[in-house]
């Protein structure tokens, strides 16, 4: 028996809008919904499904490990997780590891991080320099720094001492740094927001700066990490390294897992007892990510991402052509955004596309996201553009 959607607006606070098609099963970049009708998978769950659905290998590491051990909390550590930063450590700038399980989880131990380093070296320094439209999560911290007032309105007295600047604005974020600055945060490329890459002359000015004031540089890569850019993480793509990095969403492919790299140095900054989460480092959560890694670290895989970039963006610019409704795609590896023209929005436009049996996201009211698994094949990739094309014709026949 299948439970209909209106069971959501009677048990499930409204925080949410969710389609009235509910998916139950999946298989690599494809989605069933009830009554068995496939969808092409180009949301991935919002940049979470790195390998799809039901991959054999975290299949095989979950029940692996569920068999073995599920928690032990932090007053012990686990083999899982242990494995897990060693992979991390290997292939990345740093040096030490936290993990959590999402991305606010990340980047609130990122941000208590430089709140703590500040405090120690002077109680003023302790003011946060962000980007206006960053996205950095829901809790009330990460709100706060995040540069979209709509989602902290309403939620007031906010945590203070945040200053926000223009994203890509170099002469702003000069004007904002100081000596009582202890960190800049910013996404290599702004999901949410619209899928908007930084200039690499801004990451490295931020770089600069950051380093002139004895500030931190974090970078939020809870949606451009994990092999979603093409590169493992996308400060490796832009050359520029960030003391702190936050990720999330595609580190576990589905299964709840956040983590905070940074260096040895910075690390010492959290002695016991200054930060924890009872299931960060969770032993099932870690074998998955793992597994993910693993994945994530084949050359093919790397090299599909390309290939399906190129497979992507060529489609996308066809259906330019032939229907106008959206004037430039821009973003990096399997993080795309096409940017509408003015007068259209996104909205109907990701219906219009479900309804032909292809899920799509929106990044703002202007922008389309497409984030689809990073393992989705040509074939599959060829089907999901023609059920695309399916939907545009559709939304104009109807008007
Ligand atoms: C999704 C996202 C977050 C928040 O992650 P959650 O797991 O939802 O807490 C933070 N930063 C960026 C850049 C994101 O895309």
């Amino acid at each position: 028996m299948s439970i209909p959607r209106a069971v959501f607006d009677s048990v499930m606070v409204p925080n949410y809008a969710p389609s009235a098609i509910i998916p139950v099963r999946g298989a690599g970049a494809r989605w069933f919904d009830q009554a068995g009708r496939d969808y092409i998978d180009f949301a991935g769950g919002i940049a979470v499904n790195t390998l799809g659905h039901a991959h054999p290998a975290l299949v095989a590491a979950l029940t692996e490990q569920a068999g073995k051990l599920w928690h032990v909390s932090n007053v012990l550590t686990n083999e899982p997780a242990l494995k897990l930063a060693q992979k991390l450590v290997a292939n990345t700038f740093a040096e030490r590891v936290f993990f959590c399980n999402s991305g606010a989880e990340a980047n609130e131990a990122a941000f208590k991080l430089a709140r703590r380093m500040g405090n120690l070296k002077d109680p003023n320094k302790n003011r946060i320099v962000a980007c206006i439209n960053g996205f950095h999560g829901r809790t009330l911290f990460t709100v706060s720094v995040g540069g979209q007032p709509k989602y902290a309105q309403t939620f007031e007295p906010l945590p203070g001492n945040i200053t926000h600047v223009p994203f890509n604005d170099i002469a702003a974020l000069e004007a904002a740094m100081g000596p009582d600055v202890c960190a800049f945060v910013v996404e290599p490329i702004q999901g949410e927001s619209g899928v908007m890459p930084s200039e690499k002359a801004f990451l490295l000015r931020a770089r600069e700066l950051t380093t002139q004031h004895d500030a931190l540089l974090i970078f939020d890569e809870v949606q451009t990490g994990n092999g979603r850019t093409g590169h493992l993480y996308a400060y490796q793509h832009f050359g520029v390294v960030p003391d702190v990095l936050s990720t999330a969403k595609g580190l576990g492919g589905g299964f709840p897992i956040g983590a905070m790299l940074t260096t040895e140095a910075l690390a010492q900054t959290l002695q016991p007892g200054t930060h924890g989460s009872t299931y960060g480092g969770n032993p099932l959560g870690c074998a998955v990510a793992g597994a993910v890694l693993d994945e994530l670290l084949k050359p093919e895989l790397q090299a599909n991402v390309h290939a399906r970039h190129l497979q992507l963006v060529a489609g996308l610019e066809a259906l330019q052509a032939e229907f106008g409704l959206w004037q430039s795609v821009r973003g990096l590896g399997l993080l795309m955004g096409a940017v509408l023209v003015p007068g259209q929005s996104a909205g109907p436009l990701v219906n219009a596309a479900l309804e032909a049996g292809v899920s799509l996201l929106q990044a703002g009211p202007e922008v389309l996201r497409f984030a689809p698994p990073l393992t989705i094949t040509e074939a599959e990739m060829a089907e999901g553009l023609v059920r695309l094309r399916q939907a545009l014709e559709a939304l104009r026949e109807g008007g």
